[in-house]
């Protein structure tokens, strides 16, 4: 599909990891691209990478920022200095578009008196789909890290079967855990069970915790309160993937003893250069189909 926006100027501001390698991504395919705040970028050319922000947003189209977002008062939350993304956008002229992996009000408000259409990343499918993968390996990782025991013949529960979730569990599955899925709409313990997990209802959790060496929350909403967390196993170990501040109460993990681990930001960590390449094929789709629709 051909799109003016391949040849007008975009800026990614503030990431971690992957966003150099979205960089550089983005530059193969023919972009006019720029960065700043972006670490790991020392080796792209000097005119590409931009120190001062309010120079790097100057006469672009498109201003990309991390899919973690911001903060509640607009600042960045991963960049190389600090960047009020509020303040930005209050000052910044002609970008026709904000891309971010979910856009807390404040943005938006600034964005709306600017005319700049936000898009945001993370409730595109496409891209959360393809980021469960670097997720899901993640998790493991930190598993295996926190752990004394195999994955294989461990018995692990995923709670939230949505786009991560499922990835996840699957994962476990295919290292030989016993994988019990929680989910609270019907379709999804179906689908837990057509892929030969135990399906249990987030009603039923509190009985059958006690029985994980493995827990992963994806459902972004307090899951693992007080009350349950004492249910769950004392040599178990907990990984937190939803967004912060996740869906775990991590002062009971601690005071129960229990290793609980809150894992944001996993594709950028464990997999930057297929998170930035995933970001590469999937933000240039947003933006087109976004603000040239009819093309
Ligand atoms: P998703 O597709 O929307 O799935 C979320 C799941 O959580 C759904 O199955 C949803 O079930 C369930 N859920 C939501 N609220 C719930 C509640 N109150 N009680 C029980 N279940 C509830 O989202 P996703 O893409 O998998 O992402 C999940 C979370 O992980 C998000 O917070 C996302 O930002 C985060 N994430 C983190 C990383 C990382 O690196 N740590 C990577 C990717 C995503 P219903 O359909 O019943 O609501």
């Amino acid at each position: 599909m051909s799109s003016r926006y391949r040849e007008t100027p975009w800026c990614i501001l503030g990431g971690d990891r992957r966003d150099g390698h979205f960089a550089r991504a983005m530059l193969d395919h023919g972009y006019d691209v720029r960065v700043c705040c972006v670490p790991d970028t020392d080796d792209l050319p000097a005119k590409v990478r931009v120190d001062d922000v309010n120079r790097a947003v100057k006469g672009i189209s498109v201003l990309v920022c991390p899919v973690t977002g911001t903060d509640e008062s607009g600042v960045l939350r991963h960049s190389t200095a600090p960047v009020s993304l509020t303040e930005v956008l209050s000052e910044a002229n002609g970008i026709d578009a904000l891309v971010i992996g979910t856009a807390r009000q404040a943005i938006r408000d600034a964005a709306a008196s600017k005319g700049i259409e936000i898009i945001e990343s993370m409730r595109d499918d496409e891209l959360a789909i393809l980021n469960s993968i670097p997720s899901a390996e993640g998790a493991l990782q930190i598993a295996m890290e926190h752990s004394d025991f195999t994955i294989h013949g461990s018995r692990s529960a995923v709670l939230g079967l949505g786009r991560t979730g499922l990835t996840l569990a699957s994962a476990l599955q295919g290292l030989k855990s016993v994988v019990t899925a929680v989910a609270r709409r019907p379709q999804d313990l179906a689908r837990a069970r057509a892929l030969g997990h135990v399906a249990v209802r987030f009603s039923d959790l509190k009985t059958v915790l006690p029985q994980f060496d493995l827990v992963f929350n994806t459902a972004p909403a307090p899951v693992l309160p007080k009350e349950l967390m004492k249910m769950v196993k004392k040599t178990a170990v907990v990984i937190d993937l939803a967004s912060p501040p996740g869906g775990v109460d991590f002062d009971a993990a601690r005071v129960a003893g229990i290793t609980a681990i809150l894992a944001p930001g996993l594709p950028g960590l464990v997999a930057p250069r297929t998170a930035g390449e995933i970001l590469a094929q999937v933000i240039p789709r947003l933006v087109s189909s976004t603000l040239e629709p009819l093309q």
